[in-house]
């Protein structure tokens, strides 16, 4: 739960909860004028461990780029922020969000001289979309929200305005009874889920399309193709129509919240027998001994937020500190 997050960074100092707020007049309330990530930590033998946390902070700084927001701190200062927000918290397994916002100096549209706030919260985060869902499969119905176009706003960067989108399409999708809402284009070409990425299974090969449909390059979406082809799976990366969805034998999201999970059925009609299919079923396998460190081959897409004896001195500490910094030291 969210509310288990009990130490929050917050511009370099670790704060406790209650004192991690923004204020009304901040810049990114108003406009969603910000970039955040979505980061899994998993419990490992060796203690919870990051995932792809390099990707993910790529990822976040190029989504930055895009929208002209200058990060105030290095790539390396907020690895060590991430790692020291789950050793702070002490959790073995959790979900990771930073987020860098515009906060308050003008309420014009143009950002002008706002300060470029930054935050990172952590919390242990089942799965995304039930429990049930990664072994028997989720709903899905086709938005009636189209994407939008990276014309209009590019869908590679994570941003925060940009979710009003997904948020239109699961709200309508939750209300009519489904799961999880598919986005697809003006042109009625699938783009992605509310949070997820998609992809096909026909005839053995494994499909999924990319940027220019519009979607978000998946970091789970990178890890499934790496670990498809790591098995000796046909991996064609192109456009996708409703009707070659309606015909698959599997299909499946991913995402860093939904990991891997099977879609059962489109507005209400199966895919394939309407459970797990067996390349899904492989997949998510691979998934997650991958992300349990339990298979070492991609050993390298794992941070160990371990030993990290600042945080734990800090969490120690009876009182809440006043401030905790972060120890450039952590960042390793
Ligand atoms: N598309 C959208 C719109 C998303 O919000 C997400 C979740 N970040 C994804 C795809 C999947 O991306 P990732 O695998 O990097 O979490």
């Amino acid at each position: 739960m969210l509310s288990d997050c009990k130490w929050v960074w917050q511009n370099g100092d670790l704060v406790p909860w209650v004192r991690a707020t923004v204020h009304v007049s901040a810049h990114g309330l108003h406009y969603g004028t910000g970039v955040f990530e979505g980061i899994r930590c998993y419990k490992t033998t060796r203690g919870p461990a990051v995932f792809r946390l390099d990707a993910h902070l790529d990822r976040m700084f190029d989504s930055a780029q895009t929208y002209g927001i200058t990060i105030p701190y290095s790539r390396e200062e907020l690895a060590g922020a991430v790692l020291e927000v789950i050793a702070a918290n002490q959790f073995s397994d959790c979900y990771v969000r930073p987020i860098a916002t515009y906060g308050s100096s003008s309420l014009g549209v143009h950002p002008g001289n706002c300060p470029v706030e930054v935050a990172i919260l952590a919390w242990p985060w089942g799965a995304y979309l039930g429990a049930d869902a990664l072994e028997k499969g989720i709903h899905v119905t086709v938005s009636r929200w189209k994407k939008f176009s990276s014309l209009a706003m590019p869908a590679t960067a994570k941003a925060c305005g940009q979710y009003l989108n997904s948020m239109l399409a699961v709200q309508d999708a939750v209300k009519r009874g489904f799961d999880e809402a598919l986005l697809v284009d003006e042109e009625g070409i699938i783009a992605e889920g509310s949070g997820e990425n998609i992809f096909l299974v026909q005839n053995g090969e494994v499909l999924t399309n990319d940027e220019r449909d519009h979607v978000l390059m998946g970091i789970t979406r990178d890890t499934v193709i790496t670990l498809a082809r790591d098995l000796g799976h046909k991996v064609l990366v192109g456009p996708m129509r409703l009707e070659e969805l309606q015909i698959a034998d599997e299909a499946f999201f991913t995402g860093t919240a939904a990991e891997v999970t099977p879609i059962g059925s489109v507005d209400r009609k199966p895919i394939g027998n309407g459970a797990r299919g067996p390349i899904t079923a492989e997949l998510q396998r691979a998934f997650f001994r991958t992300t349990s460190g339990k298979d070492q081959r991609h050993g390298n897409w794992l941070t160990y937020a371990a030993g990290r004896t600042h945080a734990e001195e800090t969490c120690e500490a009876s009182a809440p500190a006043e401030t905790g910094s972060v120890n450039p030291g952590l960042a390793t």
